[in-house]
């Protein structure tokens, strides 16, 4: 039996099913964009560890970071005695959160944690129980995230029941028929069927759907959310915790909008793969909660903000930012000449900077989801040399999340492997 074939069977006797893996290819050692396995094949990863080594694996500069700090000290909990990595940490995450009012942060350990504590802050400073948020959105796996989340399977079923007072509204997509207007249309009639608007505490939204099919949210519905939750004193949360940190070609995909959300959700690439997260937000807003109502033991790891520190550090330095939308060029080019050889199985090609997603439908439909191709995709990736990511409300999107530092010699051979792949998935 292969070393990893071996490794499988003792995972799956071993670790409960619940948490599965995608792929049985156990790593033994990583790259910037490359991995290896323990029978010393290698893989070119597309998928970053789901939005997180958006600087790579191992970068240099994360790894001197990381070093020098365990041999200082690994843990003393920010709660009791702080380091200055910390206060450094949050007073950069304040200067690159969209919008230009003051701001403060806390640092708590996984992107769930941050979208519960934003849920928290946003009901202490409203004195509010209500939540928005929308179809097909990802928020986490705890229990109030996974009430916000807008997909049943897998993340929803068998685990109820779940918080009251969430309300789920269509998120638009042009390609599925859904509107800006009719979004902003089912709130409105929320407001009069469910909830009174001065009773709702938040509005919660991810600027591009990620685990949803990396739709992005248009730039006018963020406007006119950003207009009702002015109007009813509502706090605008943004969950970039899959879209932040350069994935799309900016600091922030909210930026795009230009609205200023009063709290961001922060994680994934912010430590590339060092388990922090933070909610960045309003000075005001943040301030609400009472000394000791907010943190947790690991929250604001000193290892973490080193690596966090060292990741700020390298995507402005190597202008990963800049970076992020050439790679998606490189990207369009490749995947749109799939889709023009193959124009019945793939929808739409969506890319923002390097959250770029490859729709894939049966008979040219829309409405026809093709979730068979993308298990064939999957199945197929680990023998063709690739890390390759799925998601989308109906499991039909492939998506791809290429570290920012991904050479242009990777990025051709990775996708020329794809090329292959697909063509023979399809034959
Ligand atoms: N929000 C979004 C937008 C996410 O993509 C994720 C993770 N996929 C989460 C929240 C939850 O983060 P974590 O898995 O670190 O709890």
């Amino acid at each position: 039996m292969s070393k990893n074939a071996n490794l499988q069977e003792r995972k799956i006797a071993a670790v409960a099913r619940g948490q599965g893996n995608m792929y049985p290819v156990y790593v033994d050692r990583a790259e910037n964009a490359e991995i290896w396995d323990v029978e010393g094949n290698r893989y070119i990863d597309f998928g970053a560890g789901i939005a997180v080594t958006n600087t790579g694996h191992s970068h240099p500069k994360v790894v001197k970071a990381v070093v020098e700090q365990v041999q200082r000290f690994s843990h003393t909990c920010v709660m009791v005695n702080p380091y200055e990595s910390s206060v450094a940490l949050a007073e950069h995450l304040n200067r690159l959160a969209p919008g230009p009012s003051p701001k403060k942060s806390i640092f708590v350990s996984t992107g769930a944690e941050a979208v519960e504590n934003a849920i928290k802050i946003a009901r202490a400073h409203t004195g509010r129980r209500g939540v928005i948020a929308f179809n097909g959105g990802f928020h986490g796996r705890t229990n109030m995230t996974m009430g916000l989340t807008g997909k049943i399977t897998p993340y929803k079923n068998l685990f109820g029941p779940f918080p009251a007072e969430i309300y789920h509204a269509p998120f638009p997509s042009e390609l599925h028929g859904v509107t800006t207007k009719e979004s902003i249309k089912a709130i409105q009639n929320m407001f009069k069927a469910d909830i009174a608007p001065s009773d709702v505490a938040a509005i919660l939204i991810e600027p591009i759907q990620g685990e949803g099919g990396f739709y992005p949210a248009p730039d006018d519905l963020l406007v006119e959310l950003r207009a009702i939750c002015d109007e009813h004193d509502i706090v605008l949360i943004c969950d970039e915790i899959q879209t932040g940190f350069g994935r799309t070609g900016r600091w922030f995909a909210t930026e795009k909008s230009g609205i200023e959300p009063d709290l961001v959700t922060m994680a994934k690439g912010i430590a590339g793969g060092y388990p922090i997260a933070a909610v960045v937000g309003k000075s005001e807003i943040m301030d609400s909660p009472l000394p000791g109502g907010l943190g947790g033991t690991y929250g604001g790891s000193p290892v973490a903000c080193a690596a966090a520190l060292a990741v700020i550090d390298i995507i402005e330095q190597e202008n990963l930012i800049a970076r992020s939308n050439i790679i998606g060029e490189q990207f369009s080019q490749r995947l749109n000449a799939i889709k023009n050889r193959h124009p019945s199985l793939v929808g739409e090609i969506r890319i923002t900077g390097s959250m770029i997603a490859m729709e894939l439908v049966k008979n040219g439909d829309a409405d026809n989801p093709n979730p068979e191709l993308i298990q064939k995709l999957i199945a197929g990736a680990a023998d063709a040399g690739l890390i390759l990511l799925s998601c989308g409300f109906y499991g039909n999107v492939m998506r791809f999340l290429p570290a920012l530092t991904m050479s242009d010699e990777i990025i051709k051979e990775g996708l020329d492997l794809f090329d292959t792949l697909f063509d023979a998935s399809v034959g």
